[in-house]
């Protein structure tokens, strides 16, 4: 086994990769970029090599620079993680020539697999299901409307070059394919260089079953069963689970030995994904890709075979045998994971950047019979920029099936506090509360179809408010409790009492509150409850029992009242005294500053087009400019009907955050 390795990569999966080095007494080297110094991984590796500007193509994405670091400090191989160079045959080769074992698979396995439509018919000769289609290359419009006709639509034009989501198109007729052809073929070529273009059919209630398969330098190959990645949000997976809800037994080995068969025919010697489009309608699958590295989800499977798939890529690596075979591998339970992204959900999901004033993660191990486990590459006090991916963390959680898995995913949900940024934790968290996704009866339009308005958060049940007015009224009262006791003017407003009104929305809830050693009795619109909690002020998390029911609620202090989180719910609540309440029952509702008459940059990043001109007039909705940041190209769209006065930025530009871009008359 090597002695010592160096990571390739930065974030969680870095952090992933020395926990299994150090369990195992390897050591580790990770590089870094600037805005990385002093990042988690730097802290937890061994050593840390500096290897250049903050964008990756200045540090992650240049191999003289790692391979530098490898040499400068005697590692004996290189772990990529995911994205980066993981799936680049040129890095693969470089290390090869320098002697410097590669933890993933031989080139050979990585260049077949790096094109789509060479693996696609490679996966075919492998007698793996393969998407009906057109096994050719299309050159111009006319063809592929030929084409598309006689598979039939629905069809996909895709670039066999692709990745990431991008350059894929659905077409339901001729219409489509003339339209996305082109605009295909210019995605393709200015993302990767390469237009070429193939279609085949569209899987109806398409759904994102996935098999991880594991092999060695000796020939062995197993597969670890499947994980369905079917929550997507614009190509970008969101949540995923394992098992598939939707398989049977006899699908499952049979996906499992086709990957198997695909992957024996490349000498497949390390961890790799088989992607399938699965139909909701039958269950029949089909092959897509294979991915030629650790994916991001691997730890669902991890949690329920027990293999750490890490350790496994260590030995494979270094010449080992695979420690497990196919016989050995069973399924135990079932996992669900959360990307954790540091984006706003209730803004169209935009990315978002700065320090995470409070990073508090729910604790690791077991939580009310379920298991969890954290996956996470920052700190409390670390600043998430706008260079790399938006994904924080993974919080993944098992349970003995699907429907423990899920409730414990809520509940630890529930318990992961962030602040400083936005972060998806409360669309997870409606998910998860969600009756179709309860079923389990998803496809990858799933987040289309469900939330076809965006996010606004979830309603609050009857249970959900009880709960939000009983935990306010709490800490209401100890935070007054506590003033009142440092401050020696006892005024009427901040007097300890035991009578509230709580105001929700428009609905105004009486509740009487007494509080002793952590146990309250309540009465909340005439009913009475009993809330127990050990919450001390200044914690942001309220963990207890309201009437033998454990919950956790999440609230912020606000200039007037609370922010209460719980679930998919945000909810602002006001606390005061009797007279207070009637005051506000008599004040109109208070009157948003306008701000549609500007357009204003959500983060910092990158301009890449303003699409309107001055004088233009321009409808609610429409696009007025795209910023780019965290790899990701934000339309920033009008407001309200507006001519447009002045533009104040072009393409190329960089924007800070709140930054003016656009002005209306
Ligand atoms: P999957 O692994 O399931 O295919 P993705 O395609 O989202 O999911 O994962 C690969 C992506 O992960 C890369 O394209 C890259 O953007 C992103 N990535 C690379 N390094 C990291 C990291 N350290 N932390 C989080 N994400 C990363
Ligand atoms: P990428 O390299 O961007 O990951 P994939 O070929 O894996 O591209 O496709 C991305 C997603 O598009 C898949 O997860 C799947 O949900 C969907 N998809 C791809 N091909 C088809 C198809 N033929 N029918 C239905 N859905 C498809
Ligand atoms: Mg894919």
């Amino acid at each position: 086994m090597f002695g010592k390795i160096l990571i390739a990569n930065r974030g969680e999966i870095a952090v992933r990769v020395i926990k299994t080095c150090r369990r195992m007494g390897i050591k580790t080297v990770v590089v870094y970029s600037d805005a990385d110094a002093g990042s988690k991984a730097v802290e937890m590796a061994d050593e840390a090599v500096h290897i250049g500007g903050s964008p990756a193509a200045e540090s992650y994405l240049v191999m003289d620079k790692i391979i530098d670091a490898v040499k400068q400090t005697g590692a004996e191989a290189v772990h990529p993680g995911f994205g980066f160079l993981s799936e680049n045959p040129a890095f693969a080769k470089r290390l090869e020539d320098e002697n410097i074992a590669f933890i993933g698979p031989n080139v050979n396995a990585i260049e077949a697999m790096g094109d789509k439509i060479s693996s696609k018919k490679l996966a075919a000769e492998a007698g793996v299901s393969t998407v009906p289609g057109h096994m050719g290359l299309i050159t111009d419009t006319a063809e592929a409307i030929q084409v598309s006709r006689d598979i039939g639509y629905p069809i996909m034009i895709k670039a066999s070059a692709g990745g990431g989501g991008k350059g894929i198109r659905i077409a339901y007729n001729d219409q489509d394919v003339e339209e996305g052809f082109q605009a295909v073929k210019a995605e393709a070529a200015a993302s990767f260089g390469d237009d070429r273009i193939f279609i085949e059919k569209f899987i109806l209630q398409p759904r994102h079953i996935e098999i991880q398969v594991m092999g060695d330098k000796h020939g062995n190959c197993v597969y670890l069963f499947e994980r369905e990645c079917s929550i997507q949000r614009r190509n970008q997976k969101v949540l995923e689970e394992a098992p598939s809800p939707l398989l049977d037994e006899a699908t499952r080995n049979k996906m499992g030995e086709q990957a198997v068969a695909l992957a024996k025919a490349v000498q497949y010697d390390s961890a790799g994904t088989v992607e399938f489009v699965a139909s909701g309608e039958n269950k029949s699958f089909y092959f897509l890709e294979m991915n030629t590295r650790l994916q991001v989800e691997h730890p669902v499977t991890e949690m329920i075979t027990g293999v750490d798939l890490v350790e496994q890529m260590l030995r494979s690596a270094a010449g080992e045998k695979l420690t497990i075979d196919q016989a050995g591998l069973k399924i135990n339970g079932w996992a669900i994971e959360s990307r954790v992204y540091a984006e706003d959900p209730y803004r169209n999901f935009l990315p978002s950047i700065g320090r995470l004033k409070r990073f508090s993660p729910p604790k690791e191990g077991e939580l009310e019979g379920g298991t969890v486990r954290i996956d996470s590459g920052v700190r409390e006090g670390d600043e998430i920029s706008m260079f790399y991916d938006p994904m924080i963390a993974k919080l993944v959680t098992h349970g003995k099936d699907r429907d423990e898995a899920l409730d414990t995913q809520a509940k630890a949900l529930d318990r992961f506090y962030i602040d400083g940024i936005r972060d998806n934790i409360p669309f997870c968290a409606a998910v998860m509360d969600d009756s179709r996704f309860r079923s389990g009866n998803i496809t990858t339009a799933y987040i289309k179809e469900e939330f076809p308005n965006g996010f606004s958060g979830t309603v609050a049940t009857a249970e959900q408010e009880l709960l939000l007015i009983s935990v306010v009224a709490y800490i209401h009262s100890l935070q007054r409790a506590r003033a009142a006791l440092i401050s020696d003017r006892i005024v009427a407003d901040i007097a300890p009492r035991t009578d509230w009104v709580v105001v929700l929305g428009s609905d105004y809830h009486p509740v009487h509150i007494e509080i002793n050693d952590g146990v309250a009795s309540l009465t909340v619109d005439g009913t009475s409850h009993e809330l127990k909690t050990s919450w001390q002020p200044g914690q942001h998390l309220v963990e207890g029992v309201l009437d033998g029911q454990p919950f956790a609620v999440k609230f912020e202090d606000r200039t007037e009242g609370y922010m209460m989180r719980h679930r998919g719910v945000s909810l602002r609540v006001l606390v005061c005294r009797e007279e207070v309440a009637e005051l506000h029952r008599r004040l109109p509702e208070k009157e948003k500053p306008d701000l549609s008459k500007l357009i204003i940059s959500p983060m910092p990043g990158l301009v890449v087009s303003v699409d309107v001109e001055v004088g233009q007039e321009v409808q609610e909705g429409e696009a007025v400019c795209i910023v780019e940041a965290m790899k990701m190209q934000n339309t920033i769209r009008a407001e309200a009907v507006g001519r447009v006065k002045a533009i104040n930025v072009e393409g190329g530009e960089s924007v800070a955050a709140d930054q003016i871009m656009v002005e209306f008359e």
